[in-house]
Formats: C-alpha cells, sequence, structure tokens
C-alpha cells in the first residue's frame, strides 16, 4: 500500500542522486546541432502501474524529442495498416552489431533489406510504408500517439530544423532505399516523416504510459480497452528486446532483462511485463519511462542504463 509506495519512492530518489552523476561518462549527441544545447546532468524517471500509480523521481517533467523511442510508434503503426506479413517483407528483423545509422550492412545484405525496424535504414522503410503522402502518413502514426499517450503529438520544430538540414547520412540511406526498391515513396518524404516523427515532444511520463499498454501487450489499462492488436504489440517488444538499444541491445538484456528503446536525446523506454515471478516489485507489471540525455557511443543514455540495470537487480524486474 501507502508505505511500500513511499519506501519506493525514498530508494529512487537515493538512486537517481547515485547515479545522476554517470552522466558525466557520455555527452549529449552532438551530431544534431539542437541536441547539444540541452543539459547533460538532468536524469528523470518514471514508473507507471496498471492502476495508474506513479513513482517519479529527479528531472520526470523535463521535455525531450522522441527520436529513435518513435520508431517503436512506426512500426506498431505500419503493422496496424499493412498487416505484419507486409511489413517484415520489407524490414527484417535481425540485429545488427553495427551503430543504428549505419550504412554498412544493407549492400551486405543483399538484396539490401533493411535488418530492422530499430535502426535508422529499417525506420526510414517503416516511415514510407505508412499510408498515404506525407500528411497522411503522420497522421496516422500520430493517431497511434494520441490512443497511446492521451496527447496530440507535438512536433519540436528547432529539433526537426535542426536534423532535417544536416541529416546526409539519414539522405544517403533514404536514397540507397530507394535505389534497391525497398522505400515505397520518395526519398524526402520518407525522411520528411521520420525526421518529424524523432522530433515529437514527450517527458518520461507519456513514454513509461506507452511502455505500460506495451507491457499489457496492447491493452490500456486507465481506458480499459484493448487499442492495439496483441500480435503487433509482441513483435515490437521482440525488436525492443534484440534491437532496441542498438549494438549494446545484448548487454542491456543480460544486466537488465527487459525490452526497450532508446533514443540520442537520452530517452528509454521499457516496461515490466506482469506476473513474471513472484519476487518482482511490480507483479502487475509497469511501464518505465526515463530521460538522461548524456549518451555513450552506442547512442544510450549513460545514467539511464546504470540507473535501470540498479533498479533491475534490486527490484528483481528481469524477465529471463
Ligand atoms: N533522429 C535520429 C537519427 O535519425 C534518431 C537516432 C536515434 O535516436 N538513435 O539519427
Amino acid at each position: 500500500g501507502t508505505k511500500q509506495h513511499v519506501q519506493r519512492l525514498e530508494k529512487l530518489d537515493q538512486w537517481v542522486a547515485e547515479w545522476r552523476s554517470d552522466a558525466e561518462k557520455g555527452r549529449c549527441a552532438s551530431y544534431i546541432p539542437a541536441l547539444k544545447r540541452v543539459n547533460p546532468a538532468q536524469l528523470g524517471i518514471c514508473i507507471i502501474e496498471p492502476t495508474g500509480k506513479m513513482t517519479v523521481s529527479g528531472d520526470w517533467e523535463a521535455p525531450f524529442t522522441l527520436q529513435s523511442i518513435s520508431k517503436v510508434i512506426s512500426l506498431i503503426a505500419a503493422c496496424c495498416h499493412h498487416g505484419i506479413p507486409y511489413v517484415l517483407e520489407r524490414v527484417d528483423v535481425e540485429p545488427t552489431g553495427d551503430a543504428f545509422n549505419s550504412i554498412i550492412r544493407l549492400e551486405m545484405h543483399k538484396p539490401g533489406k533493411p535488418f530492422n525496424p530499430m535502426i535508422n535504414a529499417g525506420a526510414i522503410t517503416v516511415a514510407s510504408l505508412l499510408p498515404g503522402k506525407s500528411e497522411q502518413k503522420l497522421a496516422y502514426a500520430n493517431r497511434i500517439f494520441q490512443k497511446l499517450t492521451g496527447t496530440l503529438p507535438l512536433v519540436n520544430e528547432e529539433v526537426f530544423r535542426s536534423e532535417w538540414t544536416t541529416s546526409h547520412r539519414n539522405r544517403a540511406l533514404s536514397h540507397y532505399l530507394k535505389d534497391t526498391g525497398f522505400l515505397e515513396c520518395e526519398v524526402e518524404e520518407a525522411l520528411e516523416v521520420y525526421l518529424k516523427l524523432c522530433s515529437i515532444e514527450v517527458d518520461s511520463q507519456q513514454i513509461a504510459l506507452i511502455g505500460l499498454i506495451l507491457a499489457l501487450d496492447g491493452f490500456h489499462p486507465l481506458l480499459q480497452e484493448q487499442i492495439l492488436p496483441k500480435q503487433v504489440v509482441r513483435l515490437a517488444k521482440a525488436l525492443m528486446l534484440t534491437c532496441g538499444m542498438y549494438d549494446a541491445s545484448g548487454k542491456f538484456a543480460a544486466h537488465v532483462g527487459l525490452p526497450a528503446k532508446s533514443g540520442v536525446s537520452g530517452g528509454i523506454m521499457t516496461m515490466v511485463p506482469p506476473k513474471q515471478n513472484a519476487a518482482s516489485h511490480f507483479p502487475d507489471g509497469c511501464g518505465i519511462g526515463l530521460f538522461g540525455p548524456a549518451i555513450d557511443e552506442c547512442g544510450n543514455s549513460v545514467a539511464g542504463v546504470s540507473l535501470l540495470k540498479h533498479i533491475a537487480q534490486e527490484w528483481d524486474l528481469s524477465i529471463f
């Protein structure tokens, strides 16, 4: 009850204070000019349970952009529209071990099919599969975001412009995908949709709520309604577990043991599925949203990953 909640809050405050300094081991993403200007010492976390109860600490209300966390939403959107088989014909479900924006394997993996929807090549392809012209594509993905969070998505125009004008690598990837026939629309259209979804501004509470709904296989516990198809959510979670933390996904699975998706803005969306073991602190499951903008070479929040490792161990959260 209340006493347990207070104890949890105290612990969380203590751990956030303890791991905040880990940010010094990383730095804010600098290849997107607007992200460079963020205070790297922030660290915040929000945990939401199916009852709506929240356990929060640190800079949990700080805004940040979704970046790669949006890849989960666009994958879900594309699968809802086309069905899973159509999407998987155009993007594979294998981890790469390469950086999220890597180009190298696209040409090695004949005929150029992107390895998975959690890396840029795959996510740009997925964005191109959304129905209609760029405006409709965005509207379709935005509706999924709205269903999940209850709020209209707001694009941070500064971050979008900043990336739109500097996204040479993503443009290169997109042209390659167009050449090999995997892009189902024009290059600039797919890029605009992909980058606008990356630039949606959120806070850790919103991504914790999305995480919670994914933990419950698409069931929204506050609305008491199945809002997404179970199979689509399971696919998304499998990809989060195997590819969601990029080339550190194996380590994350080993040391934290939860499906998760990170973004270069320093956000991490993760979740604990219900009733996995008696010792778990969250037998009914929970969604977890984290924000810590200093990232490591793989593009994951340094303090965020450290904090999650600690929490997962202390509260016995691993799914394995
Ligand atoms: N918008 C970023 C990019 O395309 C997203 C990457 C990320 O969050 N890892 O480079």
